[in-house]
């Protein structure tokens, strides 16, 4: 009969990664006091597929301009998408106009503080949801996004990376989380470490405050996954939707087709492929005459 042996899972000490994130944590607008878990929220749309040197001078407008739920919902739609700017994957400006919306008019115009009700709002996945409540309400729950998979990986079960997102991932992140009023801070510090310290390319373990790491004991034994490759962005249809919404963007009121046109002329296949997935996304609108728009702006 065969025995299965429960493999006891490694720590990370809360002590160790809370200290270090004391003393060498990022100043990132949206941590300082006073922000509210709308401007926190903000924050994690954008930060979603977009780096922090591209996000901050973003935020700290959107923040000024829109500091809440109702702000945001006042606005028109394609206002939202011209401040979005070229923070790319533009569908998540659609959608923070869309939870801003619910959140002014079902939600008294304030962000809900339960992982349930924050999962059943426009544009929040299972990771948002959690972020929320941890950074903006201090809950204890699992906060796990690429670089929490990635030093879990590394620290607790000695894998040079994390393979592919799992059910599992939630539960052990879960299991990590020390008690009390600590867990908040070592969820933000675990996510800082591998955004900062553990990184999926040169790791600098030189710097890391974590007296044990299992893929360093075991000496730093080779990934089996295929390597990953970089994400090209030049002559995808990424580029050519960005470059039919600047031309959009720059135009107060509709534009015809072979203005439009002008923006992409390499590829016309690409280019009515491109047009036709931000019609369908909602992004962009045409009018009864055939012209295009913003959405919002095609009456
Ligand atoms: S020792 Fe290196 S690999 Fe291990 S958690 Fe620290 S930075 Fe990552």
């Amino acid at each position: 009969m065969a025995v299965i042996v429960h493999q006891q899972l490694g720590m990370i000490d809360p002590r160790e990664l809370n200290a270090w994130y004391d003393r060498a944590q990022r100043d990132l607008p949206w941590r300082r006091p006073g922000v509210s878990a709308w401007q926190i929220l903000v924050s994690e749309f954008m930060l979603q597929q977009t780096p922090v040197a591209r996000v901050e001078p973003i935020w700290l407008a959107w923040i000024a301009r829109w500091p809440t739920p109702s702000a945001t919902a006042a606005a028109g739609a394609a206002e939202v998408l011209r401040a979005w700017g070229k923070l790319g994957y533009p569908r998540r400006a659609k959608r923070l106009h869309e939870c801003a919306s619910v959140i002014a008019a079902e939600h008294g115009d304030v962000v809900p503080d339960d992982v349930d009700t924050l999962l059943s709002l426009p544009g929040i996945g299972t990771y948002t949801a959690r972020a929320i409540a941890c950074f903006a309400y201090g809950q204890r729950v699992p906060v796990v996004d690429t670089n929490v998979r990635r030093v879990v990986a590394r620290a607790v079960h000695g894998l040079h990376d994390a393979g592919s997102p799992s059910a599992r991932d939630l539960g052990d992140v879960a299991a990590l989380l020390p008690d009390g009023d600590t867990a908040p801070k070592f969820s933000i510090a675990l996510m800082e470490l591998g955004a900062t310290v553990c990184t999926a390319r040169n790791p600098r373990c030189g710097l890391c405050p974590l007296g044990h790491c299992e893929w360093r004991r075991r000496g730093y034994p080779a990934g089996t996954g295929p390597a990953k490759r970089a994400q090209r962005y030049a002559g995808t249809d990424r580029q050519v939707r960005g470059r039919l919404l600047d031309v959009l963007r720059a135009n107060a009121s509709p534009v015809t087709r072979a203005e439009l046109d002008l923006a992409w002329t390499t590829d016309t296949a690409q280019r009515d492929r491109a047009l036709d997935s931000l019609l369908v996304d909602g992004l962009v609108e045409q009018t009864v005459d055939g012209r295009f728009a913003l959405c919002g702006e095609g009456d």
